[in-house]
């Protein structure tokens, strides 16, 4: 599996499997199972999935060292302790620590909630910690002021969002640029320069555009609760996009290679 490598010295992998959407239960549990079978290590769910119990189920039936599995969670800014959400995490999870753990957007400011995420980390829950959501700046601030800096920084990324100033930013501060919704949360997937990629590649649109984040260097975690394209998914570790297929795909960018993690008046809380 090809893995990035975070400041905390462990190894990402650079494909995984997100369960946002996904309902707890069966389902959910079915997801993840099937990645674990297809070999995924890197599972991202969070304290707003309300799937944390589900994932920590499927991780203990696969029969899996648990330390063979990169397990990611976040904390839900609209609640106060980082640590205390931290430990309720751990419990549905049914594990004793996560990988990492992730600001899931900057509510209250960048650096509300990075002194409960240093006392996750401090306390040995949390093997590394980070933010989603946060632009170029945003992640300086909290960088300036913290002990631990952060070390992964997940946001929507794509061709059609193409980040690349905030993916620049993250990587001069050593900081793992993870892209989410690869596939637009599905609505990329009948673009018609990506349909045409993939024919001529013989590969699927969503292969494709999950190639795309690859080869730009981010980790990347598309979601399926469709277990064929759970396996389908995987496989875009097994090929590569020409020079040609890569500047097409980067010409579909409609950001301007923005170093902002949204959209302007884009917001994640009210
Ligand atoms: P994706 O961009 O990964 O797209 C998922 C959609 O595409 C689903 O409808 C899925 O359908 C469909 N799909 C997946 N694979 C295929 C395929 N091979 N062929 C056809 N359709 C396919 O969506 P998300 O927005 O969910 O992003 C991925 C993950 O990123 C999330 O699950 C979450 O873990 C993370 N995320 C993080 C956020 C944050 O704020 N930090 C915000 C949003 C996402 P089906 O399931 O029916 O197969």
């Amino acid at each position: 599996m090809q893995a990035l490598k975070l400041s905390n010295g462990a190894e990402i992998p650079a494909l995984g499997l997100g369960v946002w959407q996904v309902p707890e239960g069966p389902v959910t549990e079915g997801a993840v199972v099937a990645a674990l079978e297809a070999g995924y290590r890197l599972i991202d769910t969070a304290q707003a999935y309300g799937n944390e119990q589900s994932v920590g189920r499927a991780l203990r039936s696969s029969g899996l060292p648990r330390e063979e599995i990169f397990l990611t969670t976040k904390f839900l800014p609209s609640r106060r302790d980082p640590l205390a959400e931290m430990k309720k995490s751990l419990e549905r999870l049914d594990t004793d620590y996560v990988d990492l753990y992730l600001v899931h957007w900057p509510q209250g400011g960048p650096t509300a909630a990075w002194p409960g995420m240093e006392a996750a980390h401090a306390a040995g829950l949390a093997k590394a910690i980070g933010v989603s959501n946060f632009s170029a700046a945003e992640l300086a601030t909290v960088s300036k002021s913290s002990e631990v800096a952060p070390m992964a920084n997940q946001f929507q990324y794509s061709p059609f969002l193409d980040r690349r100033t905030l993916v620049e930013a993250c990587l001069a501060a050593n900081v793992v640029p993870q892209g989410y919704s690869p596939l637009g949360t599905g609505e990329h997937l009948d673009d018609p320069a990506v349909a045409k990629i993939a024919a001529t590649t013989g590969r699927t649109p969503a292969q494709i555009l999950i190639r795309w984040s690859l080869q730009r260097g981010v980790s990347v975690i598309p979601k399926s609760s469709t277990p064929a394209r759970i396996k389908e998914n995987y496989a875009a570790l097994d090929f590569e996009l020409d020079e040609a297929a890569m500047a097409t795909l980067d010409a579909l960018d409609t950001t301007n290679h923005t170093p902002e993690a949204k959209a302007p008046g884009q917001k994640w809380w009210s």
